[in-house]
């Protein structure tokens, strides 16, 4: 939009509708709800300066030209995309709009830097965080500011016709999306909130808190990120640049959390160098790897009733806000993968659906990472234990307590692990195991040792001649 503006041309901001393009991995259902908020904050934000967002339906291709033949433009602005399937309509675009003679102009607001702009010294992509985030952190101020936000716009022709936005259907018919209107604030002004948020209450302590469930202690931007309304160059600037006196934001506090940022870069640097990888495994050893069917455990997981509760406290988070924190998903993806031997694509799928964040890149490396098949150093036999996982970062049970309902009364000690507790302990905290909360669905020592054996299984195969 800046660009545009800078062009001294009159701007006509526009939304084309166009999901099925983005095929197979069109925008889930809590993802549309978001859309449907953001999209409506965009307008009024247009609206209080002057314009208006102009909704018109895909193809693509034929709503811009249609959009051109009515209005005369001569340019068309957007910011790039690095899905694979967004990446071909984008450059199919631009051949289209060239070839009629309209420019057609593509910018960077969603990445620190581009992904070809980083290599290793070999010229190849970088394949491990560690190394492309030193060499990411040692250009960040190369990373140019970001544009004001505009003033008062131009106004968009009372000619210039617009779908409304209820007509793009992006709300679910049904309305189950009650816990995520209490968890979200979707508009333009929530992001700018949130942000503030980080700098107020969660940079300083993040290092300390960022790995505990049971506390507020992340930014909660990651949905905000997706959808544009804000991006890692203003997350930077606004981190590094000048701090009121009560912020407390040392550099080794922001650095800490622009780490976490560049993971989000790396994902989308991956996605862009392996655009395979949202349907196959990183390391092509996994392909082989053998995985189970269980229709009624994919289930119980996606419920959050596995009967093992850090899983259950996750699911059931996600199910209702829409939204999981970071340590609770690594838990709950090595649980499906390794404990359940469930295809991590199975997970992803339904991460896709359920997240407000959903996020290709970020889903694609986080199920890749977690399954241990992906871009990382450390092998395959990482198990995330659950109880343990629970015990160190939710001791109280705080989490747990607040998801997983029917076990709040039970003592610390069991919280995590309710089927260990003597009976009279379940019985004085109300809890049936069974009945009231299910026993689990598998046994945690059992089923890691059946997947270490798998893959040992697959690497021995692999060495054979
Ligand atoms: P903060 O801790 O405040 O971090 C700030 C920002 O940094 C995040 O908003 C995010 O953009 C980025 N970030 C932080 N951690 C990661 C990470 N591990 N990988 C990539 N970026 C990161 N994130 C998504 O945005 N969309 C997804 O679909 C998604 N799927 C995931 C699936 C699995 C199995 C796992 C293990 C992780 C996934 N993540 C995903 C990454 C991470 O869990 C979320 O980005 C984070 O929990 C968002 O919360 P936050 O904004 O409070 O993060």
């Amino acid at each position: 939009m800046s660009a545009a503006l800078a062009s001294g041309a009159h701007v006509i901001p526009c939304y084309i509708d166009a999901r099925d393009e983005e095929a197979p991995w069109s925008p889930g259902a809590a993802s549309r709800w978001w859309l449907h908020g953001a999209l409506e904050s965009l307008d009024a934000e247009l609206h209080a300066r002057g314009s208006r967002l102009v909704i018109r339906r895909g193809p693509t291709v034929t709503a811009l030209k249609q959009l051109i033949e009515e209005t005369g433009a001569s340019a068309v602005y957007w910011n790039r995309l690095y899905d694979p399937s967004c990446m071909a309509r984008d450059q199919n675009v631009k051949v289209e709009l060239k070839a009629r003679g309209i420019e057609a102009l593509s910018f960077n607001a969603a990445m620190l830097l581009e992904p070809w702009q980083l290599a290793t010294q070999a010229g190849t992509p970088f394949r491990v965080f560690t190394p492309f985030w030193r060499t990411l952190s040692a250009r960040l101020d190369q990373v140019p500011p970001c544009a004001a936000t505009p003033g008062t716009l131009h106004p968009v022709p009372a000619t210039i016709s617009s779908l409304r936005l209820a007509d793009l259907g992006l709300l679910p018919q049904i309305p189950w999306t009650r816990g995520m209107s209490a968890a979200w604030d979707t508009s333009e002004h929530g992001a700018q909130k949130a942000l503030a948020r980080l700098k107020d209450e969660v940079v300083a302590d993040y290092a300390a808190q960022r790995d505990l469930p049971g506390r507020q202690g992340t930014s909660r931007l990651s949905p905000n990120l997706h959808f544009g309304q804000l991006g890692p160059r203003q997350i930077l600037h606004s981190l590094r640049g000048p701090q009121r006196k009560d912020q407390r934001i040392c550099a080794g506090a922001a650095d800490t959390f622009l780490r976490q940022v560049g993971w989000r870069d790396f994902a989308h640097y991956l996605l862009f160098h392996f655009p395979e990888t949202p349907e196959q495994p990183f390391q092509p050893l996994f392909k082989g790897l053998p995985v189970r069917q269980d229709a009624v455990a994919l289930e119980r997981w996606q419920r959050g009733r596995t009967g093992i509760p850090l899983v259950d406290a996750g699911m059931r988070e996600l199910w209702e806000t829409g939204w999981m924190h970071n340590r609770v998903r690594m838990v709950v993806a090595s649980f499906l993968t390794k404990n359940l031997g469930i295809h991590w694509s199975q997970g992803a799928r339904w991460f896709w659906e359920t997240l407000v964040d959903a996020d290709l890149a970020n889903n694609t490396m986080g199920w890749q990472w977690t399954a241990g098949c992906g871009a990382d150093a450390a092998p395959y036999y990482r198990i995330f234990n659950p109880v343990a996982q629970a015990e160190r970062f939710d001791p109280e049970g705080k989490y747990i307590r607040r998801w997983v309902a029917e076990l709040a009364r039970l003592p610390d000690r069991w919280i995590a692990q309710p089927w260990k507790a003597p009976p009279e302990v379940l019985r004085t905290a109300g809890v049936d195991l069974g009945k009231s909360y299910p026993r689990p669905v598998v046994d945690l020592a059992v089923s890691r040792e059946q997947a270490l054996a798998a893959y040992q299984t697959l690497r021995a195969s692999r060495a054979r001649p």
